[in-house]
C-alpha cells in the first residue's frame, strides 16, 4: 500500500526559497509546516505557528505593524525554547533567521523590495503612453479604472487611470493594454483595509 510521504521541514523550507520575498518565503513555509510536518502535540509550536501564519499574512498583505515583528520574535523564541521535537526547533530557527533580514522593516513600512507582495504594489497608467482605446476599462472587473474611449470632438481626450481604492490588483487590465501603458510599480503609501 502507498504510504503519503510527509514532507520534511528541510523540503519546505527549501521549496521556499524558490521565491525571492524574504516574508513571502517565511508564510509559505509556516503554511506548509501546518499543512504537514506540524504534528500539534505541543502548544508552543502548534498555536505558535498558527499565530505566526497570521501576522505574516498580516504584513504580506500591507497591513503589518511594529507589533506583527514583536510577536513574530515572541513567537519563534517561545517554540524554539518550549516545542517537543526538533522539527518545532528548526522552524523557530528558520522564522529567526528570516526576521533578521531587512525585508520584514520593509514591509511594515509599504515596500515589498523584490515586488512580490501584491497588496504592497500599485497598478498606473502612463499617462503618455496611453491611445485612451478603453481596452482596459472593458477588462476591469472592478470598476476601478476610469477613463472615456477617446471620441474626437467629444471627449477631452484625457488619459485613463486607476483608482488605487479600487483596484484589487488582480493584472486583469496588463494584457489587454496594446501600448503596455500600464505599470505595475511598488506602491508609494503602503495599502489600507478598507482603502
Ligand atoms: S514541536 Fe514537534 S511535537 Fe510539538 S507540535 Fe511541533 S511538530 Fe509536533
Ligand atoms: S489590476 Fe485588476 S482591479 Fe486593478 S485596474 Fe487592473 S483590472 Fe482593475
Ligand atoms: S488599454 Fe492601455 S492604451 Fe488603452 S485606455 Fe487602457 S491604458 Fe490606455
Amino acid at each position: 500500500m502507498d504510504e503519503k510521504k510527509e514532507p520534511k521541514v528541510e523540503d519546505i523550507r527549501a521549496a521556499a526559497k524558490a521565491r525571492g520575498c524574504r516574508v513571502q518565503q517565511a508564510l509559505y513555509y509556516v503554511a506548509g509546516f501546518l499543512e504537514g510536518p506540524m504534528c500539534g502535540r505541543c502548544f508552543p509550536c502548534s498555536l505558535g505557528s498558527f499565530e505566526a501564519k497570521r501576522r505574516l499574512e498580516n504584513i504580506a498583505g500591507g497591513r503589518g505593524a511594529e507589533a506583527d515583528l514583536i510577536a513574530l520574535k515572541r513567537i519563534a523564541g517561545n517554540m524554539l525554547e518550549a516545542s517537543m521535537c526538533k522539527k518545532g526547533k528548526d522552524t523557530a530557527r528558520f522564522l529567526l533567521e528570516w526576521l533578521e533580514t531587512e525585508a520584514f522593516r520593509s514591509h511594515i513600512e509599504g515596500r515589498c523590495p523584490e515586488g512580490e507582495c501584491a497588496a504592497l504594489l500599485e497598478y498606473r497608467v502612463v499617462p503618455a503612453e496611453c491611445t485612451m482605446c478603453g481596452l482596459c476599462l472593458a477588462a476591469c472587473r472592478h470598476g476601478a479604472i476610469l477613463g472615456e474611449q477617446r471620441k474626437p470632438f467629444l471627449s477631452g481626450y484625457l488619459p485613463f487611470e486607476i483608482r488605487q481604492k479600487r483596484c484589487v490588483k488582480c493584472g486583469d487590465c496588463l494584457p489587454v493594454c496594446p501600448e503596455g501603458a500600464i505599470e505595475v510599480v511598488v506602491a508609494a503609501e503602503p495599502a489600507k483595509v478598507g482603502d
